[in-house]
């Protein structure tokens, strides 16, 4: 077992400089990166990598897709920030255009998925004290157990995952926390007057690729509804074409009552995210009540833009499904006895390990990683599979090769 771990002395310089210079929260595989494209990024040594985290699904449209970088480029030799102090001649357009693409009245633009998240969250809060006249500061909103929408204080106030919370309190009141793809236990929540909101993943990605039962969502969206309850959708990574869909909750024909996406938004190049609703809610939020310096930045405004229509023009969402289907498939076929679970939609997959040795997933990793494969373990003994969704079949039979190959590690 154990891989060898040696890197090259040139690479090893990167990383040691990181550990002395940042801040020790992350534990990131032993690669240097430097350059991307479509499927593939090449480390400091030259060598290619088939990218399977796509910077956790944040890079769906590929590495430097052409005409992400050509907008991000034309528009930043223009204007970048104006703040919304003024108004800029790219924000109404992009508003109509991502309200359209998705059918919501209105968008609130923020940055990063976790601020997006806190939006959606007071968001339901004004709209509990305002239309379903919750008593003041009694809101409640439901979560669900293994959640994972971010890092602030708040967002972590309902983490149930003690590396997030530990230390780090007080939290912040106002959660209750539920069984994930569990109908009787919502149902039981919804009867307390005060919940205002349901924020759920449509499939637990940091969890380990949770995928719920079919009918969940779509149950769990109609008991909202019947309690005057917003169902909140976090899709900053099921959302986007990952799954095999535009957005995961569209497997089930739900539209969610409030839609928070991120990450792929921009296509991996800079921090763009949303929350899109209806007038009802989002009116509810008044001028000064909300914001953020960057927050619908027109370098933004163009950049999402161009990744939304990449997204449809390349048929992403097709790609995703087929080749997600393919993949499961092929790695099922493997038949190989350490891989007990393999599950996911579309292109967000992961397997699970079963082996005597603690470690054996991070083992894999960094074999994979030694036969030009990216993947990152989960929760110790999950590895999540997520490629870029331009990846092409070929590609794709050639990053199963890489797979198979080393899961030789896991023999001695
Ligand atoms: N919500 C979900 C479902 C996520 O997967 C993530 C990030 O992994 C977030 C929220 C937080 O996004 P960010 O890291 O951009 O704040």
């Amino acid at each position: 077992m154990h891989s060898n771990t040696s890197v090259s002395d040139h690479t090893q310089s990167y990383i040691d400089r990181e550990e002395r210079y940042g801040a020790h929260n992350y534990h990131p595989l032993p690669v240097v990166l430097k350059k991307g494209e479509g499927v593939f990024m090449w480390d400091v040594d030259d060598k290619r990598y088939f990218d399977f985290l796509s910077g956790y699904s944040a890079v769906n449209q590929g590495h430097a897709h052409p005409k992400i970088v050509a907008a991000l480029v034309q528009q930043a030799s223009q204007l970048t920030l104006t703040s919304r102090a003024f108004h800029n001649n790219l924000l109404g357009e992009y508003e109509a255009y991502i309200c359209n693409y998705f059918g919501y009245d209105k968008v609130l633009p923020m940055n990063t998925g976790v601020e997006a998240v806190e939006t959606a969250l007071k968001l339901a809060r004004r709209w509990g004290y305002e239309l379903k006249q919750v008593p003041n500061n009694e809101a409640v909103i439901l979560v669900c157990e293994h959640n994972f929408h971010g890092r602030t204080l708040n967002v972590i106030s309902f983490s149930t995952d003690s590396s997030s919370t530990h230390h780090f309190g007080p939290f912040m009141s106002g959660y209750q926390v539920i069984p994930y793809n569990d109908i009787p236990a919502l149902a039981q929540a919804l009867q307390h007057p005060n919940v205002v909101g349901f924020l759920v993943e449509p499939i637990q990605g940091e969890a380990g690729v949770v995928v719920p039962d079919e009918g969940y969502l779509a149950q769990a969206a109609a008991l909202c509804k019947e309690h005057k309850v917003l169902f909140i959708a976090d899709e900053i990574q099921t959302g986007l074409c990952r799954t095999g869909a535009l957005l995961a909750c569209d497997h089930e024909q739900v539209k969610p009552d409030v839609l928070i996406l991120g990450k792929a938004l921009s296509g991996g190049t800079i921090p763009v995210s949303a929350v899109l609703c209806n007038d009802d809610i989002m009116l509810t939020i008044k001028p000064g009540e909300h914001g953020s310096t960057y927050g619908g930045n027109p370098l933004a405004c163009a950049v999402a833009i161009a990744s939304l229509e990449v997204l449809k023009e390349e048929n992403m969402a097709e790609n995703a499904a087929e080749l997600g289907a393919y993949f499961r498939n092929e790695l099922i076929a493997f038949q190989h006895p350490n891989i007990v679970l393999v599950r996911g939609k579309g292109l967000l997959n992961a397997i699970q390990i079963q082996h005597a040795h603690p470690d054996a997933a991070w083992d894999l990793c960094i074999t994979m990683m030694q036969h030009g494969l990216l993947a990152k373990p989960t929760h110790g003994d999950k590895i999540r599979f997520a490629p870029p969704l331009c990846i092409t079949k070929v590609q794709m039979d050639e990053a199963l090769a890489i797979i198979k190959k080393s899961l030789a590690c896991l023999e001695n």
